[in-house]
């Protein structure tokens, strides 16, 4: 099977299911890189890092994986150098770390909203990381100098935006995606808004907790709004 053919051949379940933590799954195209044995399954629930979100950690049959998509967008995963990985045909049992996961779909979510109420003040959106510990949005700082000027304008700013925030998360919209024959996907926040993405989310604004906004600095020509959230 060539990697485009694995590629159309591929389920890609956490597409669907961010709490599918554990599955059976065939492996549809194995092969060997320098840096390690690499298999891909369908179905497959891994995420592969992009579009901000860290990628998912986990197992197949027991052994260490990392998680990537090829250019082709199959998703592979690659053990070290020396593991035994399973062959073409066979099936494979598969597990994510439901802690990491859960962890990323909560900031990755949480990121959505924060982004939504930005561009509500007429914010522009530059940029997102949605790494635990270093999570933040950045927006174009032009136009809002006298907006920002001082620390105490910029945390008025910021307490403005964990209001908006609060009053979204306390009506707790529920979280969906839904992906078109092309492969395109778009996922939709109740109440917030849709938009295109690839990550993974939680199933309702419900199940976040301690979301909150930690501090607001223009640096390097992007206003920064950094965060946090945890997955209730
Ligand atoms: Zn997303």
């Amino acid at each position: 099977m060539t990697s485009t053919a694995a590629q159309t051949a591929q389920d890609q379940a956490y597409y669907r299911d961010t709490y599918l933590f554990a599955a059976e799954a065939t492996v549809i195209a194995a092969g060997e890189e320098a840096d390690g044995p690499w298999v891909a399954l369908s179905p497959n629930i891994f995420h592969p890092k992009g579009g901000g979100q860290p990628s998912d950690e986990g197992t197949v049959n027991g052994i260490s994986v990392t998680p990537s998509r090829t250019d082709d967008g199959l998703v592979v995963l690659t053990a070290e150098e020396g593991s035994v990985l399973p062959q073409t045909g066979a099936t494979a049992s598969l597990a994510v770390d439901p802690e990491l996961r859960k962890r990323h779909a909560a900031l990755h979510t949480a990121g959505h909203v924060l982004g939504h109420l930005g561009e509500a003040r007429g914010w522009q959106s530059a940029g997102h990381s949605h790494y635990p510990g270093q999570a933040r949005l950045d927006f174009n700082p032009e136009g809002l100098e006298a907006e920002l000027a001082t620390p105490e304008l910029r945390d008025a700013v910021r307490a403005e935006l964990q209001a908006a925030l609060d009053a979204v998360l306390a009506v707790g919209g529920t979280v969906t995606a839904e992906t078109d024959d092309a492969g395109h996907r778009t996922v939709t926040i109740e109440g917030v808004n849709s938009e295109p993405c690839g990550g993974t989310h939680v199933a309702a604004l419900g199940d976040l907790k301690d979301v909150r906004i930690l501090e607001l600095k223009v640096k390097r020509g992007a206003l920064k709004v950094r965060y946090e959230a945890e997955h209730a």
